[in-house]
């Protein structure tokens, strides 16, 4: 299971904007976009230029970095995606908010998608009952994304538990906060996926 492990704020730069990978930080003032909003490295002031095929590329890797997926599981990813009946563009984005990291995010057990990925690695939720310790896992309809038992007793989860109730997860997931359980009750449709993510230009940049 390997994953990015440059450093983060970088990838944001590089993107020239905040992708909120770092959870609570990204809302501080100690945020390196506004700070430094331009590109890293030693050109990141300088050329501004870029090519259809630049454009195409770069909304590829944001949404890569999005959801915290590697290269080779995007491509397949987006295989997958052009196999299915429907949007194409639509399906990649549909399958990435099925990932369980994901799911975990928008529930509200986690700051951030990385977060939510160590939770699901650290065994720490299961998937109607049974282990589910792969952050790549995707839900179906009907499933239920449960805190285990011995987890639910640590402070950080008892933490979790009394700010929970807050957050509203996105219409196609059910939060019970008191169990700390959710369940998929619909897979999302392209309005219920928030993300800053043209996904036209990334089915164009695979289309070459
Ligand atoms: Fe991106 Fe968050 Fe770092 Fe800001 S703090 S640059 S939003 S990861």
């Amino acid at each position: 299971m390997a994953r990015y492990v440059g450093p983060v704020c970088r990838l944001c730069r590089r993107e020239g904007m905040k992708l909120y990978l770092k959870g609570d930080r990204c809302y501080t003032e100690k945020c390196a976009i506004d700070r430094r909003a331009y590109a890293p490295g030693q050109h990141g002031q300088g050329r501004k230029k870029v090519s259809e095929y630049g454009i195409q590329l770069r909304e590829k890797q944001k949404t890569r970095r999005i959801y915290g997926v590697l290269e080779r599981q995007f491509s397949n990813y987006f295989d997958k995606a052009e196999r299915q009946p429907g949007i194409t563009g639509e399906n990649l984005l549909r399958t990435l908010e099925r990932r369980l990291d994901n799911v975990v995010y928008r529930l509200g057990f986690a700051s951030s998608r990385s977060e939510a990925r160590q939770l699901v690695t650290h065994n720490h939720f299961s998937l109607n009952g049974h282990k589910a310790n792969i952050p790549s896992m995707l839900v179906e309809v009907g499933d239920v994304i449960s805190l285990k038992q011995k987890s639910v007793k640590s402070a950080k989860f008892q933490d979790i538990k009394e700010n929970i109730t807050h957050k509203s997860p996105p219409t196609w997931l059910e939060l019970d906060g008191e169990q700390l359980t959710g369940k998929v009750v619909a897979l999302p449709t392209r309005e219920q996926i928030d993300v800053p993510v043209d996904e036209h230009l990334i089915v164009e940049l695979y289309s070459r």
